[in-house]
């Protein structure tokens, strides 16, 4: 059995709309969406935040980002824009403890966030 939500997502022990797989990521829609288009991307590793990755993840990590604007150029949100986040640990706002970046858009984000 696998251990994180996002394990057991990619594990198919959980239901999700998949918008990207491969053997390294997979990209879904959030259960909760915070903009009219709210894309979670994560490596397939279970590594718990990104103040864990450590250099021999670059490759990892440089893929993941790549895909994350790869798949917001799909979704239509590259003409007007879209924000990327990665929350880090309690203060950054992390509720599941698996490295994902967030990907949203089809509105205009607030700058500074709350
Ligand atoms: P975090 O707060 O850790 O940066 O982001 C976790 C995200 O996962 C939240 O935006 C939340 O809505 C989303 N989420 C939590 N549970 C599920 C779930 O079961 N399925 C999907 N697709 N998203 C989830």
């Amino acid at each position: 059995m696998s251990n994180t939500l996002f394990e057991k997502i990619a594990a198919r022990e959980i239901p999700a709309t998949i918008v990207y797989e491969d053997s390294q990521i997979l990209a879904i829609r959030d259960i909760n969406p915070q903009a009219p288009s709210h894309i979670l991307i994560f490596p397939k590793k279970p590594i718990s935040r990104i103040a864990d990755a450590g250099p021999e993840e670059a490759g990892l990590l440089g893929h993941l980002l790549l895909k994350a604007a790869e798949i917001a150029k799909k979704e239509g949100l590259a003409a007007e824009g879209y924000r990327i986040v990665i929350n880090n640990g309690p203060h950054g706002g992390e509720t599941v403890p698996h490295l994902h970046v967030h990907v949203l858009g089809g509105r205009r984000m607030q700058w500074p966030p709350g």
